[in-house]
């Protein structure tokens, strides 16, 4: 039996579709059937009509990166006092216990707030987190961390099989992750036709530790046993990442900082998508990605709210509202909104399935909030 949801406005995000007034959208069995104004479509329609009112609906949000691992360290780690300072707090937490009743609340979190999709790095318990998520009703692409000097005796990526996501893997950082661990995550996803993930340029530490300058938390990681026989490769993490082969037009490389011109231009020319977490960067206090060159670049772009260790909720739509109301220069309703839909849908190989509202894609809605409208008025 079809079901026709009627709203106010639409945002499809289809390429070259402009916003639909009083709209319409036709559903049979959880998929879109048809998508139209309520004029044309709701004439003729017979089934249950489910009217939404006064609101602007959108494709269901996709979170590229988070760490649902740590969501019971909400709070726990210090804000504004930089990465060495948040990552040895973070240390001494209980990383490796996941507590089922936050992790549900997380869950709940994502969904009240319109995401239908996360891009979730595990280090644990990726198996886990996968059927977590599938049990939750999320899409997911679930990284399982690959980290260390040791590459695995058989894969990176565990099998599982789920109707609503996938396991791939995602390479910690150029630093923590030797580069034949790194280069052969890469591969293996690359084999397997999976999305790849890397945490690049999120901090100074990570420029200095690649050039081989004094760092702080190379110290620290040192102190505690880890790449003792580290060599810089003299560069900087971006080209690095390029020399390895790690960015191509399946890799989301997270943060992205501390970049140049030249790693810009670099990141585009791979077809890479990065993905920004403001307020993260802004909660650990790294500094702030140059967003307006990453928009200018035309580099595929979306947003992540990283883990509750620091940021204060998993609401995307806050990760918009701080990215806009931080932009120099124009940031369009349509670029936003396309971070949050889209691109990171296409990026995580569920473009078949999420990031539009058009016909043969799953009828997952988010609602535009208020906080939103009123950024663009
Ligand atoms: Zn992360």
């Amino acid at each position: 039996m079809p079901e026709l949801f009627r709203a106010a406005k639409a945002a499809t995000m289809t390429p070259g579709r402009a916003m639909i007034d009083n709209a319409a959208i036709i559903v049979e069995r959880g998929v879109i059937h048809e998508v139209g104004t309520y004029a044309d479509l709701g004439t003729s329609f017979s089934g249950t009509v489910t009217d939404l009112g006064d609101v602007t609906i959108a494709p269901g949000l996709v979170n590229a990166h988070s760490h649902l691992e740590l969501a019971h360290l909400l709070g726990k780690c210090p804000a504004g006092e930089g990465f060495v300072v948040w990552v040895e707090n973070l240390l001494q937490q209980p990383i490796y216990e996941l507590d089922d009743q936050l992790l549900d609340q997380a869950l709940k979190e994502l969904q009240r707030t319109g995401t239908v999709m996360v891009g979730d790095i595990a280090t644990r318990f990726a198996k886990h987190m996968a059927g977590v998520l599938e049990a939750s009703g999320l899409f997911f692409a679930v990284f399982v961390e690959a980290i260390g000097e040791k590459l695995p005796r058989k894969t990176f990526i565990p099998k599982g099989d789920f109707d609503h996501g996938v396991l791939s893997v995602a390479g910690h950082s150029l630093y923590t992750t030797h580069v034949d661990v790194l280069k052969g995550a890469k591969a293996e996803a690359v084999q397997r036709n999976l999305p790849f993930s890397l945490h690049l340029a999120e901090h100074d530490d990570e420029v200095a530790i690649m050039a081989g300058e004094p760092s702080a938390f190379l110290d620290l990681l040192q102190a505690r046993g880890r790449l003792l026989d580290f060599t810089p490769p003299k560069k900087r993490p971006v080209q690095q990442a390029v020399e390895l082969g790690l960015l191509d037009e399946t890799t989301l490389a997270v943060h992205c900082v501390k970049v140049t011109d030249e790693d810009i231009e670099s990141v585009r020319q791979s077809g890479a998508t990065v993905c920004l977490c403001p307020r993260s960067n802004e909660y650990i206090g790294v500094g702030r990605a140059p967003w307006e060159k990453w928009f200018a670049s035309g580099t595929p772009l979306c947003l992540g709210t990283d883990s509750l260790a620091s940021n204060t909720d998993l609401d995307l739509w806050n990760e918009a509202v701080y990215i806009k109301q931080n932009f120099h220069g124009e940031l369009s309703f349509e670029a936003l909104l396309a971070m949050l839909t889209r691109t990171p849908a296409k990026i995580m190989g569920a473009g078949d399935r999420l990031g539009t509202l058009e016909p043969g894609k799953q009828a997952v809605f988010a609602t535009v909030p208020d906080k939103i409208h009123e950024l663009f008025q």
